[in-house]
């Protein structure tokens, strides 16, 4: 029988009631992934994004997720307190359909790294930021699943190349996996 493992997930937790739209979490990302770190601010390649929802007059914070080259055929719409929300709103999603979490130079996805670093952050940036606890980061311990293999990573990889080619994916790579 498989042993069972268990890891630790990371999670933010997003409270609407409290974000009053500052986007400080939108600026701190951006300066923390800027290379050399801190060196510039620039909102359009921060990995989470404020969202205004003008039905229900509320900021939304989205962090990236996954990247995905196409976009969902079928969509969903959210009605909500008899409210309807836009087909993408609470989408993480970097996909051909909008873009956000896209980077402005090479176009190539964002994804959040819950400010992976050496040694390892107290919170991740966004988190430390934001004065009003809109997002507040936890930790929980999960079984484990599948580890992602490397035949998975290699088609990510190729779709990626795909859709920009094999030059700018390596450049981009090399460019993020700079040490500061
Ligand atoms: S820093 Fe906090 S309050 Fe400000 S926009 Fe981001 S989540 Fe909202
Ligand atoms: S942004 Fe998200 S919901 Fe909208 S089309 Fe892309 S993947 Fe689908
Ligand atoms: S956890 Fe880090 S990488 Fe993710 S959105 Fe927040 S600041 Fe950006």
């Amino acid at each position: 029988m498989a042993e069972t493992t268990k890891k630790i997930v990371q999670e933010i937790k997003i409270d609407l009631d409290k974000c009053i739209g500052c986007r400080a979490c939108e600026v701190a990302c951006s300066a923390y992934h800027a290379k050399p770190r801190y060196s510039s601010i620039n909102p359009a390649r921060s990995r989470i994004r404020v969202i205004f929802d003008d039905l229900n007059d509320v900021y939304v914070p989205i962090r990236a997720g996954d990247y995905t080259p196409a976009e969902c055929t079928g969509r969903h719409t959210y009605t909500i307190n008899e409210k309807e929300y836009k087909e993408c709103s609470f989408c993480g999603v970097a996909c051909p359909a909008r873009d956000y979490f896209k980077e402005p130079d090479s176009g190539l996805p964002l994804k959040c790294d819950m400010c992976v670093s050496d040694p390892p952050l107290s919170e991740p940036m966004c988190v430390q930021v934001c004065t009003c606890d809109a997002l507040t980061y936890v930790e929980r311990e999960i079984e484990a699943g599948p580890e992602v293999s490397r035949e998975e990573i290699e088609i990510g990889l190729e779709s990626m190349a795909n859709k920009y080619g094999w030059k700018r994916v390596i450049d981009t790579v090399a460019r993020m996996s700079n040490k500061d």
